[in-house]
């Protein structure tokens, strides 16, 4: 079953159990100054639980582009090296706004994959929230009495709040959750002994977040009850792809073989053919997926706020591309590749395809010398450094890769990864700081007005909607 008709699927099981489907919301999240990107289904709806918005339906369903790179969730350093984590992810979500609770939450899910999508039932997992004292919170008892009608009671596992208390961001609605694990099988795992539900390797894979939507979290911290329970769940459409199509991981099912293919061409080398190539293989197709649907929202390369995370990962994904051999700009043919694979659900990007790739391309041009350089900075410091014994890449050298030839820290941890060195973050964003407060004092504008200026004449006709809001973000805080 191709993704798109799991994705399909999943919205009209829940149009036919009273639920009104409502289009992804975009990954800049609207009204919303506590977000940096829409990390989760609910987010366009969070007024909704919230009790401060009505609307004409109290049950939604969606599938909801998500970005999980800075903030709260961030994924970014996983990419690469997961099976089953992705900077940008489309999350199926279906939810109740003080309507249904527990008892049909799980029987939905329940129905959803068992009985339509077929997944076997003994592979499958439930998490519990154990209970928080500190929270005034006992077991989830409630929660397990609902799962005991469809699992045995030893496969209903309960879990700490650091995984089944879910929260949007520091403030706003939260609840317990309960989650769904799949065992995948011993040859997905890590092998160790103890290797069991919540170890953090692929061989128990988590599908499905149903969250219990019980509370807002104020600034100060306190919980105070929602109006109404209302139900929230989040699946990662990639994850339960990878399952139903039998494959071991999100980047071997369909939504990934056309970038997987456009990487393999270029490069002469073929995803799978050496474990160290594919974390590359995984992190230029994850990232210029990214790529494609930021900038398609609106979202131009920057040096603060969201533009730096678009930056990011461009920068990222650029630099892996030097590791297959990729010496030319190649990400903005990636994101054609992107455009083709995801058309059926998102026919506006093919129609932004011009402005797209033209800004990753004008980033790639931007980049590609000073990557050169610093790299070679990069790779003769460390080589000088593992003569010496030592194995961390001091604090000062990543600010100078970072000042100088415009690297983003990660660039230097996927380096050091690789040769297992440390990275000084600490001495980095010491550096950082003082950088900051110099340049406050010295301040003679920073040059990002032109660059943003720049992006603008790219194509100013093409997508001009695509800047409403650009300005505010410039003004955003840095996540360097
Ligand atoms: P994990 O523990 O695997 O990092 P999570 O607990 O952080 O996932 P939730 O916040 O519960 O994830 O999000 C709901 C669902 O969205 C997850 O159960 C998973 O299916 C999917 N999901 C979460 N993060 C990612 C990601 N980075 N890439 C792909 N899918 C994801
Ligand atoms: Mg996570
Ligand atoms: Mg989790
Ligand atoms: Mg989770």
């Amino acid at each position: 079953m191709k993704a798109s008709e799991i994705r399909s699927k999943f919205l009209s099981f829940f149009e036919t159990k009273g639920h009104t489907v409502v289009k992804s919301s975009s990954l800049i999240p609207h009204d919303d100054p506590t977000l940096l990107f829409t990390n989760a289904g609910m987010n366009q709806f969070k007024r909704c639980f919230l009790g401060e918005e009505k609307r004409a339906y109290v049950r939604a369903a969606s599938s909801q582009k998500c970005m999980r790179a800075g903030g709260k969730h961030n994924d970014l350093e996983n990419v690469g090296y997961t099976a089953r984590h992705h900077t940008f992810f489309e999350m199926l979500g279906n939810f109740s706004f003080g309507d249904y609770f527990k008892e049909e939450a799980v029987a939905f899910a329940w129905e959803f994959l068992v009985g339509r999508m077929g997944l076997p039932q003994d592979k499958l997992f439930a998490t519990i929230h154990e209970g928080d004292a500190a929270m005034g919170l006992g077991p989830d008892e409630e929660a397990r009495r609902c799962w005991l009608r469809h699992l045995p009671d030893e496969r209903i596992l309960t879990f700490p709040t650091k995984d089944n208390f879910w929260a949007m961001g520091d403030t706003g609605p939260c609840g317990p959750c309960s989650e769904i694990l799949i065992d995948q099988g011993e040859a997905m795992g890590c092998g160790r002994p103890d290797c069991r539900p919540g170890c953090d390797c692929d061989r128990y894979l988590e599908l499905w977040n149903l969250v219990f939507m019980e509370f807002n979290r104020r600034e100060d911290g306190a919980l105070e009850p929602l109006p109404k329970p209302s139900i929230d769940t989040g699946m990662g459409l990639e994850r339960l792809a990878a399952v139903i199509q039998k494959v071991p991981s999100n980047y071997d099912t369909d939504l990934f073989t056309p970038m997987m293919a456009a990487i393999g061409e270029m490069s002469g080398h073929a995803y799978g053919e050496d474990p160290e190539k594919d974390v590359s293989f995984r992190v230029i197709a994850d990232h210029g997926r990214a790529a494609a649907f930021l900038i398609g929202d609106g979202v131009l390369p920057s040096n603060e706020g969201r533009g730096y995370v678009l930056r990011r990962v461009i920068r990222r994904a650029l630099r892996h591309g030097r590791f297959l051999g990729l010496d030319r700009p190649f990400l903005h043919q990636v994101a054609v590749a992107v455009m083709h694979a995801m058309q059926d659900a998102y026919p506006e990007l093919m129609e932004s395809r011009n402005y797209i790739t033209r800004v990753i391309l004008h980033e790639e041009e931007r980049f590609s010398e000073t990557l050169d350089h610093g790299l070679k900075l990069l790779q003769n410091e460390m080589a000088r450094l593992q003569d010496e014994g030592a194995r961390v890449v001091p604090g000062e050298l990543i600010f100078k890769l970072y000042d100088t030839y415009g690297f983003p820290i990660d660039i230097v941890t996927d380096m050091a990864r690789k040769l297992h060195f440390q990275v000084d973050e600490e001495g980095f964003a010491e550096r950082m700081q003082k950088q900051r407060e110099q340049s406050r004092k010295h301040w003679k504008g920073s040059g990002e007005r032109e660059l943003s200026e720049a992006y603008r004449k790219l194509s100013a006709d093409e997508v001009r909607s695509a800047f409403l809001g650009y300005d505010q973000l410039e003004a955003e805080s840095r996540v360097a």
